[in-house]
């Protein structure tokens, strides 16, 4: 499937927040948006007008598309499945979100990143349940246990492992154990447990219900 392959920066700097997608560079001066706060591109420091109701929704989706690596057909797809639920939608899309296998290998601490954490879980390195799984959209549920694959373990990654988990702080619906490199679904998030930069999830809900 297509993907974007262009600078990362460039995407937070266009929302003009940090979208932490490079890991532990994005917690340092380097960072691109501390850098360069303003658009990217030739007239991003032109002064900009102010956003159509249909620009604000649509920045907003954008922003929580971009944080979680999701392309549109995919993001779109979750967003059906969040009203399918009932309830809040917003809260519902950010479960649907978090659930994904390759948020939760990012969130238990095997990537710096979650473009990282899709990678290696394409590449096999993960089991759910005792079975390998390499599809980064994969739904996990509560008490399934992702683990890395034994044979996995042997590669220069993951050995000392166990040390870079030690100093990791997985969000509390995850329980992580460091000596087996593997972790379990406490429960689902509620919203109040998903640690994400300030989204108004109810202009997502807007521009796709237009
Ligand atoms: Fe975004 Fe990280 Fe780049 Fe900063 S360093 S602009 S947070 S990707």
């Amino acid at each position: 499937m297509a993907r974007y392959t262009g600078p990362k920066c460039r995407l937070c700097r266009r929302e003009g927040m940090k979208l932490y997608l490079k890991g532990a560079r994005c917690h340092t001066e380097k960072c691109g948006v501390a850098k360069r706060s303003f658009a990217p591109g030739q007239h991003g420091q032109r002064r900009t007008r102010r956003p159509s109701e249909f620009g604000l929704q649509l920045r907003e989706k954008q922003k929580v598309r971009r944080y979680y690596g999701v392309l549109e057909t995919q993001f779109r797809k979750h967003y059906g499945e969040a009203v399918r639920r009932g309830g809040v939608t917003g809260d519902n899309l950010l479960q649907i979100l978090e659930s994904r296998l390759d948020n939760v290998v990012y969130r238990m601490g095997f990537a710096d990143s979650r473009a990282q954490a899709r990678q290696l879980v394409m590449h096999g390195h993960f089991t759910v349940n005792g079975r390998k799984t390499n599809v980064p959209s994969f739904m996990v549920k509560q008490n399934d246990v992702i683990s890395v694959r034994q044979e996995s373990r042997r590669r220069e990654y993951f050995k000392d492992f166990s040390e870079v988990l030690g100093t990791h702080r997985a969000p509390e619906w995850l329980s992580v154990d460091n000596g087996s490199l593997s972790g379990r679904i406490l429960n689902l998030p509620a919203r109040d447990q998903i640690e994400v930069p300030l989204f108004n999830d109810a202009l997502i809900v807007e521009h796709y219900s237009r």
